[in-house]
């Protein structure tokens, strides 16, 4: 076969070589142990967060030794493509600080454009580069045409496998494969000139020459030391449309674009041996590889699954209805991504992620657990180190998009609830009270009028005479001018007047001497002011609330219970 005239009649209108390309793709000029890394989203639907996760290890990896980060929109698919995803996936990442350094980015106009010397970064846009190595692929007699139709293909495989059920003879059934494939490879250049004249269209495939009993060691950075076989199946470089598979776009695009680690989901690991033959066919030199174990989580039944893309938590976008600030999520990925992350962050508490030197070697070999708690967790410190200006800020943002009502009273006033969050906030044990921006409207809507509601009835176990007697002597003696002391003190005068311990190690030295304590006593004026048995320091509420609301509630409740 005269492989140079079967290359120039199925691609006449590629007129570059390889070197060609390569010319226009050179080396990267960084310095030594620069690792170069990528996202490579499909735009078929939302960032999920088993995506989020490589690409934090992406973006952590190249900036930490100084590389590159970038993105690559993997749009050889147009039949799933969705219409907008790629324009949402650049800017839900965006929102989780994965920052890319060149790639598909968006403009002014909110249109995909290219950043950076190494593009198309858009998959679809770079098909006369594929076809230019799958050229030289089949110049050299390591690729071939296959012009059997997608539908016969189709229907071919619906034979096996309905022939897989039926027949458990598996040797059987491979060398039928087998010989179906062989008899692929073989025709006579009368033939492919035929079908090209019919303008039939035809698919270019790989002429696998690997022996699977033979296995070759191969080090995964994540999963370690591998045993892979070598390829046998000839599979499709170049679709119909000219258009590559995900196989061939990878190994063209990550030579191409220099990247010096693939980080990517283990799902891809099987596909590994292909990719190998591949970059051994090609000339190129085999890039680092990191599989990343998929996020499972706990179903009804305590067993371990996937996080499928309908669970609750998969989809990034949930998170912000859900008001969780991206800063958490991070550190939340950063945990499940290194075990020794929260070690860290104990002792580095001021720092930010970002200075948490990120180590491979730390990695999960099996899946992650997600888990909601965990995450509530990380997110309630994250938001207790954060400065009160900065919460009022962003709960106000988020409130003003997804409850409105509650969004219009916090910006009407943004120094009133300034003050509300500056409560128990910025010393060495700040509150954690929000885990979500949801969580706001429950911990502080009580300052509102609109949000006031008595919550917490009082124990039955009090006596109502007392309370209301609590209420009307704290009322008659209340002086907002007071400092915390002297207004504790007069709380606990009223204590005394009642029979209640106004000294804690003398209640809990003898409980049935009294009818209860001084923090019964505050209970009483808590629940009135705020509705709630759990409320921060009343003493400062008060303050905030002012003189006329703080007496107007607690009136309001003596008339309730009188
Ligand atoms: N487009 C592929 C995916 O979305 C990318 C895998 C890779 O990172 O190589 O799964």
């Amino acid at each position: 076969m005269n492989y140079d005239r079967l290359a120039e009649l199925l691609f006449p209108h590629i007129t570059e070589t390889p070197a060609d390309i390569e010319a226009k793709f050179p080396p990267r000029n960084l310095p030594e142990g620069a690792k170069v890394t990528r996202f490579a989203p499909s735009p078929t639907g939302f960032v999920h967060f088993g995506g989020l996760f490589p690409s934090t290890v992406g973006e952590r990896l190249a900036h930490q030794s100084g590389g590159v980060f970038y993105l690559r929109i993997e749009d050889t698919d147009a039949k799933r493509e969705v219409e907008g995803a790629a324009e949402g996936l650049i800017k839900t990442l965006a929102k989780y600080g994965i920052n890319f350094d060149e790639g598909a980015i968006l403009d002014e106009n909110g249109n995909i454009s290219d950043k950076g010397a190494y593009g198309p970064y858009k998959q679809s846009q770079r098909g006369p580069i594929y076809q230019t190595f799958a050229k030289q692929l089949v110049r050299e007699g390591k690729a071939y045409p296959c012009f059997t139709t997608e539908e016969e293909l189709d229907e071919l495989q619906a034979v096996n496998k309905k022939e897989e059920i039926k027949n458990t003879d598996w040797q059987a059934e491979a060398e039928a494969r087998r010989a179906e494939m062989l008899a692929r490879r073989s025709f006579t250049m009368e033939e492919v000139e035929e079908h090209l004249a019919q303008g039939h269209p035809f698919v270019v495939r790989i002429l696998a020459n690997g022996d699977p009993e033979k296995k070759t060691k191969f080090t995964d950075l994540v999963k370690g030391t591998l045993e892979i076989p070598e390829n046998d199946e000839d599979f499709v470089l170049l679709k119909s449309d000219g258009i590559p598979t995900y196989h061939f776009a990878h190994a063209v695009d990550d030579h191409l674009m220099g990247t010096t680690h693939v980080i990517r989901g283990e799902e891809w690991l099987p596909s590994l041996a292909k990719h190998i033959q591949l970059f051994s066919a090609l000339g190129f030199r085999l890039p680092k590889y990191m599989h990343i174990a998929q996020i499972m989580k706990l179903d009804e039944n305590g067993n371990k699954k996937k996080l499928s893309k309908r669970d609750m938590g998969a989809n990034m976008d949930d998170y912000t209805r859900m008001g969780y600030c991206p800063e958490a999520v991070c550190e939340y990925i950063m945990t499940l991504l290194n075990s020794n992350y929260e070690e860290w962050h104990m002792q580095n508490a001021d720092k930010p992620y970002t200075d948490f030197p990120f180590n491979i070697k730390k990695m999960s070999v099996s899946g992650c657990l997600f888990d909601f708690s965990k995450i509530n967790d990380v997110s309630k410190n994250v938001i207790s180190r954060m400065s009160a200006e900065d919460v009022t800020k962003k709960v106000t943002d988020w409130a003003l998009e997804f409850d409105p009502e509650f969004g219009a009273e916090l910006a009407a006033d943004p120094e009133f609830a300034q003050k509300i969050f500056a409560i128990g906030r910025g010393g060495k044990k700040p509150r954690k009270d929000l885990a979500t921006w949801v969580d706001a409207k429950g911990y502080m809507g009580f300052f509102y009028d609109k949000f006031f509601e008595i919550i917490d009835t009082y124990p039955e176990t009090f006596d109502k005479a007392d309370i209301i007697a609590t209420l009307e002597k704290f009322a008659a003696g209340y002086d907002y001018a007071d400092d915390m002391n002297t207004w504790f003190d007069k709380v606990k005068a009223i204590a005394d007047e009642l029979g209640f311990a106004s000294d804690m190690k003398a209640y809990k030295a003898d409980p049935t001497a009294f009818k209860g304590s001084v923090a019964d006593i505050s209970m009483f004026i808590r629940v009135a002011v705020t509705g709630k048995q759990n409320a921060p320091d009343l003493y400062t509420v008060m303050q905030i609330l002012g003189k006329d609301k703080t007496l107007e509630r607690i009136n309001k409740m003596i008339v309730s219970l009188s």
